[in-house]
């Protein structure tokens, strides 16, 4: 009988298998999918890897502290890659604005584009963004996931600081009283699609999102994100953890309320505990028997999906690594998205150098560029016609050339066929209510013992570190449970 199985390669899988191994326990993962990495995937198109999935690494130490509890550390498994500048914005009316890594530098870049009170503006909004982050990074992030008893338990001093946190505003609202200028709000409304979430009506407390990425830095990892989960898998090997790639899990097995096993290839693998990093609507809907389904709980409306493409393009010096393209006006983007449900009629496009974000290999005449579009998760309207959105929208920034070829694109319908039971949903459930942090799955899945879930549908949410950090906690969770310890090499 296998210790534990991991259903699923993705970055919550590794890291509970890694954390789960390190400290003695037999695990064994079955992906779905023909490599590791889930999301963060890769295509090769004539020769060139190119990745389809995340771009940009934020809170790298929470991957060290996965890469540690194996003895090993990021730094030894890959290199980070700081291009500069990190992000250049294109507004509508032709103004561009160029973000680095430290902040002074970024407000150098905001005064002499568009002047000293919007730099002013700029921080003053991560100021209170900084403060969030310090005031809830542990209660919401790097513990188990929050309940209104836990959340009271902690004490008059930490009331008061999550008092201050704006959960009872938008964010919008948090970003218009500090910020004045239009284009300021604009990138920083963005952050609210890190998590697929509407900056509309999700909580001001998400303005933390910009102090991860503008504050304490983000990075990508040379040879490309896929590199990451390639390496947390050759760590999990090191560890004696066996990865069955192209392994569909077919159902949970339980006795009572108990997990006995797993049924995969047709047979039935014993097992005392399984860590799903499967999505929890597929958890829910498809691997657990209809009596059980009830314990994953529902985490509310989808977060959103997106189309993604890579562009052959010819090299130029002017290309930074990360670009976005603003639309005319980037608020009817989120009404589109989250009031029609439609794919947006004038869509932000988001690209990604990949041989200057992550020194990816490139052609001998071009090189390879990411783009992506967001799009509401299904059930919604899924039009053949992104690419062509997507080369008209950057043709007319003049970000590609008119022979820049589109030469690999993936909708929201097949992300969807992709990951099962999600709707193309990327983050899980979207966190644009101030509820959403306590909807959201916790990492044991109480009422079925030996259950545990890990991902971006669980707590505490997605984009890689908090992924990594779910199955992190997960992990720690299942050898609470056993009575072992997390051990620390
Ligand atoms: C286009 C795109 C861009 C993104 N950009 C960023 C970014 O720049 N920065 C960032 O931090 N995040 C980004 N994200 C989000 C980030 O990639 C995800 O949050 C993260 O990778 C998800 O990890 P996960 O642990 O939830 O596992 P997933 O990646 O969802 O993987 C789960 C795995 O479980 C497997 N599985 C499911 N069911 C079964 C089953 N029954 N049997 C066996 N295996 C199964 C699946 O095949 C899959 O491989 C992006 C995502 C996408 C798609």
């Amino acid at each position: 009988m296998t210790d534990v199985i991991v259903i699923g390669a993705g970055f919550g899988g590794l890291a509970a298998a890694i954390e789960l191994a390190s400290s003695g326990l037999e695990v064994v993962v079955y992906e779905a999918g023909p490599r590791v990495g889930g999301k963060a995937d890769e295509v090769v198109i004539d020769g060139v890897a190119c990745d389809t999935g995340p771009t940009l690494l934020t809170l790298p130490e929470v991957a060290d502290q996965v890469f540690r509890s194996a003895g090993s550390s990021l730094a030894d498994e890959v290199t980070l890659v700081q291009p500069d500048p990190a992000f250049r914005y294109h507004y509508p009316d032709g103004q561009t604005l160029d973000v680095h890594h430290a902040v002074d530098d970024t407000l150098v870049s905001v005064r002499a584009a568009f002047g000293e009170d919007a730099a002013g503006q700029l921080a003053t909004h991560l100021d209170r963004a900084r403060r969030i982050w310090e005031a809830t990074r542990e209660t919401f992030i790097f513990g188990a996931a929050p309940t209104f008893g836990r959340v009271l338990s902690l004490g008059p001093k930490a009331w008061w600081s999550l008092s201050k946190v704006d959960t009872h505003r938008t964010l919008w609202d948090v970003i218009c009283e500090d910020v004045q200028d239009e284009r300021l709000r604009w990138l920083l409304a963005r952050y609210a699609t890190y998590n697929g979430s509407d900056v509309r009506t999700a909580p001001g407390t998400l303005a933390c999102i910009a102090w991860v990425e503008l504050g304490l830095g983000a990075w990508g990892v040379h040879g490309g994100m896929h590199a990451l989960a390639t390496a947390l898998a050759r760590t999990a090997r090191r560890l004696g953890v066996r990865i069955h790639t192209s392994s569909p899990v077919e159902g949970i097995e339980l006795s009572g309320q108990a997990v006995t096993g797993v049924r995969v290839g047709g047979r039935v693998e014993a097992c005392h505990a399984v860590v799903c990093n499967g999505d929890a609507s597929h958890l829910a809907q498809a691997l657990l028997p209809a009596s059980a389904r009830g314990a994953v709980g529902g985490a509310g409306p989808r977060s959103t999906s997106g189309w993604v493409g890579v562009f052959r393009a010819a090299v130029r010096e002017d290309r930074a690594a990360h670009e976005v393209v603003f639309p005319r006006n980037y608020l009817d983007e989120f009404h589109d998205l989250f009031d029609r449900r439609r794919s947006p009629v004038e869509p932000t496009v988001y690209t990604c150098a990949l041989s200057g974000a992550h020194g990816r290999a490139q052609w001998a005449d071009a090189e390879p560029m990411f783009a992506m579009i967001n799009a509401p998760a299904l059930p919604a309207d899924d039009p053949a016609r992104w690419g062509a959105l997507a080369r008209q929208r950057l043709l007319a920034a003049g970000r590609i050339h008119r022979d820049d070829e589109l030469v690999w694109e993936r909708s929201p319908r097949e992300l969807a066929a992709r990951f099962p039971d999600t709707g193309g949903a990327i983050y899980g459930a979207s966190s644009s209510s101030a509820l959403a942090a306590f909807r959201r799955p916790a990492n044991q899945i109480s009422g079925i013992d030996g259950l545990y879930l890990a991902g971006g549908s669980a707590h505490p949410g997605g984009g890689v570190p908090l992924c990594l950090q779910s199955g992190r906690q997960a992990a720690g969770e299942l050898l609470l449970h056993l009575g072992l310890q997390r051990v620390a090499k």
